[in-house]
């Protein structure tokens, strides 16, 4: 007979994290639903599509939620398979499914043979069909099933298929359950429909992928290159993108580092008339100072010490086409007074030649600095600032972006997954929800670096995990921000709260002294309001009402 290990180490998967409204189960959201809702949402299914269908979308459905599981015990299955494997239907008693009672239980995983066989009693399928339609002449407990189906298949990596032989919905005393590999039924194909995408569902689904394609060719492409997005800050700054791209106008890209600014500057390039003629990228940073000019504007053969052939700058190589000159900023002053005369004329000079050129060059500049200060600053000329400040375009940092985030990332595994040469079976909601909140200093680039060590880093078919990002994170010393395994934002001491603690230590306050303090400046900000003081301080109010009280006890009883 099987018996249950203590199941304490799967009730300490379960964290409910009450501040932020998620439960957590291992690295997979939960949720804390009513089974009068989920009753509803059956009953609901029953009478929109008949029980065919509701019985498909149910087992699919449970069928998600066993694989999701099976994930979780599937790292377990080398020491003791048996053992490993009946966690499964422990935490399907935690979720508070149904009592699952083992009676046989054969397994090899190596030989993919299997032959289960469970008692079911409290199906929570059985209540609500029972309570809705009264006794039936079927098994009813579809979504269960479909968990026990996936779960299995899950863990022996082979589909096993579970049959219901009796249920308690039809007045046998309990449910019985049986699975075995999907080809040693006979009737398998009856039951296997169910696992299948409904036909009515998925032609729906066809339909709206097809609307939406033919949409998007309708409006403005959004998936040019790295070009992914829906938020409403990706949103205002394409469509600036696409209303230069009609025009010639010289576009100013602004934005921090690594928002994706030459991306930018490309899909303005590849929606613009100019499309089927050079994009020259220029970054003015990376260029020596001492060859910028002839980098730009091109030299003669023997115009300085070095130059042995004649060189074609980058204003003539991108003639008809777009020039993209990046870190504009960093562009030395005698440069600047060049570029500007070139913009001007709308033609360029060789160094050491006499013969001037015509050009006809879209510029799209792009700087992750202030122009303005340092025009003030004397670092930057102001008439070729207004000669570029036509048409500025702020691209968003990714913090602003945090819906675009898993587009984003899916795209990125697609890319680095062929790349490295590595399948990945996707991301976990949890290390999903901890990219989602890190403010990425970086932006796209560095969530680009990311989720390429994190593909690295996961074996083949697995799942990318929250432990993989945190080591990398950890790994970058000069990031005050890390990633933790409760996926919170954890601060590592800023500089701030340092500075803070020696302040503090030097003018010889007590502890209680602080705190005192701190709760008289909340209760002042708040003007008194002392539910407002303990939102402030992160306490509850009676938490606060007490410390104030002791503190004040302290107090008097030092007088
Ligand atoms: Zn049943």
């Amino acid at each position: 007979m099987i018996r249950y290990p203590n199941n304490l180490e799967l009730r300490r998967l379960v964290h409910f994290c009450t501040e932020d409204g998620t439960i957590w189960l291992g690295e997979n959201r939960m949720i804390l639903l009513h089974v009068a809702a989920l009753a509803t949402l059956r009953k609901e299914l029953f009478k929109l599509l008949g029980s065919e269908h509701t019985r498909r979308v149910l087992t699919r459905m449970g069928y998600v939620c066993g694989t999701q599981d099976a994930e979780l015990t599937r790292k377990a299955r080398g020491h003791d398979p048996i053992a490993a494997f009946i966690m499964g239907p422990q935490l399907h008693m935690l979720e508070g499914s149904v009592q699952v009672t083992p009676v046989k239980l054969e397994m090899d995983i190596a030989a993919g043979s299997f032959y289960g066989e469970f008692i079911w009693e409290n199906s929570w399928e059985v209540h609500a069909h029972l309570e809705e339609f009264g006794l039936q002449s079927d098994p009813v407990c579809w979504m269960l099933l479909g968990y026990a189906s996936g779960y299995t298949s899950s863990f022996m990596e082979r589909f096993v298929l579970f049959k219901e032989v009796s249920c308690a919905a039809s007045g046998a005393e309990h449910c019985r359950i049986i699975g075995k590999p999907v080809e040693e039924w006979s009737d398998a194909a009856e039951h296997t429909v169910y696992y299948e995408a409904d036909a009515l569902v998925s032609r729906l689904l066809e339909l709206a992928t097809q609307v939406d394609v033919l949409r998007s060719s309708l409006e403005a492409p959004l998936q040019i290159e790295n070009m992914i997005g829906n938020s409403p800050a990706f949103l205002r700054a394409y469509q600036l993108v696409s209303k230069a791209a009609e025009t010639n106008v010289t576009v100013l890209l602004t934005g921090e580092t690594g928002v994706g600014k030459e991306c930018f500057a490309r899909a303005l390039h590849r929606t613009s008339s100019r499309a089927c003629e050079a994009f020259i990228a220029v970054n003015c940073a990376a260029l020596p100072h001492d060859l910028i000019e002839s980098e730009l504007f091109g030299a003669e053969k023997g115009a300085f010490t070095g130059a042995h052939a004649t060189r074609i700058g980058k204003f003539e190589r991108a003639d008809g086409g777009t020039l993209f000159l990046d870190e504009i900023g960093e562009l030395p002053l005698i440069a600047q007074s060049k570029l500007l005369r070139v913009l001007q004329a709308g033609e360029v000079e060789r160094l050491g030649g006499d013969q001037t050129r015509k050009v006809n060059v879209r510029i799209v500049a792009a700087t992750n600095v202030d122009l303005q200060k340092a025009v003030k600053e004397g670092r930057f000329r102001a008439d070729l600032f207004y000669r570029l400040h036509v048409y500025p375009i702020a691209i968003p940092p990714l913090r602003e972006r945090v819906p675009d985030i898993p587009l984003m990332v899916e795209a990125m595994i697609k890319k680095f997954g062929t790349l490295h040469n590595k399948r990945i079976a996707g991301i976990t909601d949890r290390a999903m929800q901890a990219l989602k909140r890190y403010p990425w200093p970086g932006n796209v680039r560095e969530l680009e670096n990311l989720i390429e060590r994190g593909i690295i880093l996961t074996a083949q078919d697995d799942w990318i995990e929250l432990d993989q990002f945190s080591l990398c994170l950890d790994s970058q010393a000069e990031t005050d921000i890390c990633l933790t395994k409760t996926g919170l934002l954890e601060e590592k001491h800023p500089p701030q709260q340092k500075q803070f603690c020696d302040d503090f230590l030097a003018m010889g306050l007590s502890l209680n002294e602080l705190e005192t303090l701190l709760l008289n400046e909340a209760v002042e900000r708040s003007g008194g309001n002392l539910a407002g003081a303990a939102r402030l301080l992160g306490l509850t109010r009676p938490q606060l009402t007490y410390r104030l009280k002791r503190n004040q006890d302290m107090t008097q009883e030092k007088e």
